[in-house]
């Protein structure tokens, strides 16, 4: 089924007539279009892609399904978006109240007059949550990605180099492989990796470190996302402690993974298992997250989640223990949900690697 079918699907049980899509992800997982301006209106007829005269013919190639209308100053994007709201017999669209600001609703109250404007929950992130063949194909060659540049590393980590200069190769193999970042790469390490997004300083490494990275690719706009924690020199009884403590936590977390199981319960797994080994209260994060055109795509793993995990789905597993003055360990795959359980999409090694 195409998104677009599959968001009138969701549309006609939501019991709205037509909805003006206005989040940009959502936009380019709908139409196909990439541009950095659009809205969509969708209804069980109509599929119209609004955008400016910047991405006439890009947004013609880019989204097939849909009527495409362009416009250049100084005509007002809100009177386009009424005399197309008109011309599909459009006059009770809903929004997504989570991403609609007030100015552009008080634009949209004061212009477009005859319209019952109704603010509802965004219908296309649980949607996009559910991948297809073709989106679980980018993301595999995200995470391939992201393994070879984790090998990669691998020859670069001494004392000396900086958090800086290993950030740097991460954005270098990626690019020379013809793929982008997913997100700017995390690189931390000695009392620094106890910031679990700490951002890459000046610092050098030095033996006894823990190393943290996370990073991704972006394949065709789909991303990856993993973590490694090595260890630079030998490390000491609580720095392999901690390690195996997290390990065993993930390692948990994946078996629980399967259609059913909620985002809360599997977060449950990981926190219970660092718990019994009295490390839980330095695990502060959700245990992982939806993947997909966004980093962090609709869905989590966290103690707040009621949402139940659906074949198709892609999530990161990646617990973290993080001490103040001592350093933190977070290891993150990301996997496929399947019908019985899960694929783990990233295969880099995952036992204590010492360099
Ligand atoms: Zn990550
Ligand atoms: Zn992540």
């Amino acid at each position: 089924m195409s998104h677009l079918d599959r968001m009138r699907s969701a549309l006609a049980a939501s019991g709205a007539p037509a909805f003006i899509v206005t989040d940009l992800a959502n936009l380019r997982w709908l139409t196909g279009f990439t541009g950095t301006f659009g809205q969509a209106i969708v209804s069980g007829s109509a599929a119209v892609l609004i955008s400016d005269s910047r991405y006439t013919l890009q947004a013609a190639e880019q989204a097939p399904d849909f009527a495409v209308r362009t416009y250049a100053n100084p005509v007002d994007g809100v009177d386009v978006l009424l005399e197309e709201l008109r011309a599909a017999g459009i006059d009770r669209p809903a929004f997504d109240k989570a991403n609609v600001t007030v100015a552009t609703l008080q634009r949209w109250e004061a212009k477009l007059t005859g319209m019952t404007l109704g603010a509802a929950d965004d219908p296309i992130g649980r949607l996009r949550a559910v991948k297809d063949a073709d989106e679980v194909a980018l993301i595999r060659r995200a995470c391939r990605l992201a393994d070879q540049c984790m090998e990669q590393l691998l020859g670069r980590i001494r004392p000396g180099v900086t958090e800086k200069q290993l950030a740097w190769e991460i954005e270098v193999f990626f690019h020379s492989q013809g793929a982008g970042m997913a997100f700017p790469a995390i690189v931390v390490s000695g009392e620094r990796s106890a910031r679990p997004h700490g951002v890459p300083s000046d610092k050098p490494l030095e033996a006894g470190d823990f190393v943290t990275f996370d990073f991704g690719a972006s394949v065709e706009g789909y991303c990856s996302d993993i973590t490694r924690t090595v260890a630079l020199g030998c490390p000491s009884d609580r720095q392999r402690e901690i390690y195996a403590e997290v390990l065993k936590a993930q390692l948990a977390a994946l078996a629980a993974i399967a259609p059913g199981a909620s985002g809360k319960a599997v977060d449950g797994v990981a926190r219970g298992s660092l718990e019994q080994a009295g490390l839980a209260q330095y695990f502060g994060h959700g245990l992982g997250h939806g993947l997909g055109a966004l980093v962090h795509d609709a869905g989590r793993l966290s103690p707040t989640m009621d949402w139940t995990l659906e074949p198709g789905q892609v999530m990161t597993v990646e617990p973290g223990v993080y001490i103040e003055g001592l350093g933190g360990v977070r290891i993150e795959d990301d996997v496929l949900v399947t019908a019985d359980g899960c694929e783990i999409l990233t295969r880099f090694p995952k036992e204590l690697i010492c360099l």
